[in-house]
Parts: C-alpha cells; structure tokens; sequence
C-alpha cells in the first residue's frame, strides 16, 4: 500500500478483510496524524463484516469504546444492537466505523481539525469495504459524507444515491443513537428510520463489489469539509409510529 493507504495491487476488493487489516495495523492502529493520539487508551478503528453490504458510520468512541478497543459497546450499542435485531440482522452482518478513531477527551464533540486528519481513515475503509449503503449517525457522519451542512433533524430518513471514495454507494442519514437514548420522541423516529433499510438495500445494485474499483481518489466526490460542529438537534415530531419489526430475510446481507 502506498502512503495514502490505497491498495496497490495486492490486496483490496477480492480480500477486503486482508486489505482492511493491513491497512488498520499500518495506518491506523498507531496514527498519530491529530492530537488525539495523546489521549486515548487505544485506537477503534471499526468492526463488522469487511464485505458488508451494509456499513453505519457514527461520530466517534466513546469511554467504553476507548477501553474495549470496539465501536458502539455502551448504551448506544446497545440500542443500535436492538435496532439491527429489528431489521433481523446483527453486528456480524454488517461494518461499524466511526468519524473518528480515537476518542475525543470528555465525550466533546469532534473538532474540525481532527475530522480533517482523520476522514482518509473512513474513506479508505470505505474503499476497501465497497458498501452499497451507508447509514450515518447523527450529524458529524452525515455532513463529512453527504458534503452538505444540514443537521440531521432535516435529513433524517432520506436516502441519497452519491459516490463516496469512489463506490457508489446510497447515503441514508438517521438520528445517533446516543442522542435517541433518553428522548422517546428521537428514538421512535430512529426506529422507523432503520425499519427503512432493508426495503432501501433491496433497492440498491445487488454487489457493487462486483463492479470494477476503478482509480481510487484522495478524497470522495462531495465531501467538503464543512465545520462540522453543532450538537444533535432536536427531532422533528414524529410523524409515523414504530413499525413492526421487519425481518429480513431477504439474501440482502
Ligand atoms: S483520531 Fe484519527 S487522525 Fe486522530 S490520532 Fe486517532 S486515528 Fe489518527
């Protein structure tokens, strides 16, 4: 791999597993690309199936991330685990990454600099893994993916076919979990978001895998660096009750 982590030839889309590895254990796992490294207990840089159809991006660890090494194990993981086991799937069938890879001192939210240094991370991910869909959590993970400064309590629920890292991928934005867990009215609408995702996916290009990589870019078409700095907002009012779970068993995963 080169320095900006791109597969050279000997790994990539037919092992995204080992592609994926390789590039955590040489660029990821002791970055020390933003002042973060300085206080973290260790790097997360994202767990799940490397060939997962499906990939969830959220803000950044948290306490217990940071000391299990692992994405979404607190409360939020919790709830996001309820979420998956709605739509009939688990964190095995799918990847889970976040903005950041190391944990931001207190829980605070992400700075901009550090979002800048540390969005190859996820774009390499992104174009190793080749989803068809990436669901974003919360605001920091759909304004650096999406290119665009709306919040998430505009977004939510609408899916958006875009190229990001080169793969065409469909873009679906949903409250984070985190900030749904004490407000009943955000996790009712989350919830009826993520009861959407199979129905989506089946909707998608059934294995952008299959289709040629193509020359890997920089940085994604569409992902301007917008600051990304504004809290979770407020949900709009729910306007549908929870759906009934949807198990899937669809081939979709
Ligand atoms: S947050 Fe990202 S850029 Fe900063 S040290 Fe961790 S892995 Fe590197």
């Amino acid at each position: 791999m080169d320095e900006q982590g791109r597969d050279d030839g000997t790994g990539g889309a037919d092992d995204p597993g080992a592609a994926l590895e390789a590039y955590h254990r040489e660029h990821v796992l002791e970055c020390t690309r933003c002042p973060l490294h300085e206080t973290r207990t260790q790097v997360v840089p994202g767990d799940g199936d490397p060939r997962a159809r499906l990939m969830f991006v959220g803000e950044a660890p948290g306490y217990h991330e940071d000391r299990q090494g692992v994405p979404f194990c607190g409360a939020a993981g919790t709830l996001l685990d309820e979420l998956l086991a709605g739509i009939g799937v688990t964190r095995a069938d799918v990847f889970v990454a976040n903005v950041l890879k190391c944990r931001p001192p207190g829980n605070r939210n992400p700075a901009p600099g550090e979002i800048d240094a540390c969005q190859r991370h996820l774009f390499r991910q992104i174009e190793i893994i080749r989803p068809a869909m990436i669901c974003t959590l919360g605001n920091f993970a759909t304004r650096l993916l999406s290119g665009r400064p709306d919040g998430i309590s505009r977004v939510h629920g609408c899916e958006l076919p875009m190229t990001i890292a080169g793969v065409d991928v469909l873009l679906y934005p949903v409250y984070h979990p985190a900030a749904a867990l004490y407000t009943p009215s955000m996790k009712q609408v989350l919830a009826a978001d993520v009861a959407r995702i199979p129905a989506l996916l089946g909707d998608v290009a059934p294995s952008p895998r299959a289709a040629s990589p193509g020359a890997a870019a920089d940085e994604p078409a569409g992902a301007p660096q917008e600051a990304a700095s504004a809290p979770e907002t407020t949900p709009d009012a729910p306007d549908a009750a929870v759906p009934a779970s949807s198990p899937t068993q669809l081939g979709l995963f």
